[in-house]
């Protein structure tokens, strides 16, 4: 059995995991109402990995005997006004996860919850390769996404992650 504290922040930890794919699913529809495909296809991407997260969480719930209580995930709630604003809501969006990982270890550490704080390790690790991938995306926007042809190689760039 998990301490109710720590079992409170992994259940909240899978809404807010749900409401980033929901956040880059929305994302990925403002690149794709704008013909960037390759950058629509990057987020819709990153909104499946997000959803790998939420399901991470479920599963360590249920595999320590806890129910999942399913809460309503929010409307996504940025205001999509420009393209490099769009990839700097993302990188901020990562450093609020971050945080909330942190906060979960913070929990898990005072209770001694080892097993926890070494499930956790996945996210600590998981969430540096996120903001790394938010900030190159906003370096790589800012380097190439002012010229239409160099703008162009770049969304065809994205469009292959898979
Ligand atoms: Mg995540």
């Amino acid at each position: 059995m998990l301490n109710e504290k720590v079992k409170n922040l992994i259940n909240e930890q899978i809404n807010k995991e749900m409401y980033s794919a929901y956040l880059y699913l929305d994302f990925s529809n403002y690149f794709g109402g704008k013909g960037l495909s390759g950058f629509a296809k990057w987020y819709r991407h990153q909104a499946d990995e997000e959803m790998e997260h939420a399901f991470k969480f479920y599963d360590y719930l249920h595999d320590n005997g806890e129910k999942v209580e399913l809460l309503a995930i929010a409307k996504p709630d940025k205001k999509l006004t420009n393209d490099i604003e769009v990839l700097k809501e993302g990188l901020k969006h990562e450093q609020y996860v971050t945080s909330l990982i942190n906060t979960i270890y913070d929990a898990a550490f005072d209770v001694k919850d080892y097993r926890t704080m070494q499930f956790l390790d996945w996210f600590v690790k998981e969430q540096l390769e996120e903001e790394v991938n938010a900030e190159e995306l906003i370096n790589k926007y800012e380097l190439f996404g002012k010229n239409e042809a160099s703008l162009f190689e770049l969304n065809k760039e994205l469009g292959k992650r898979d």
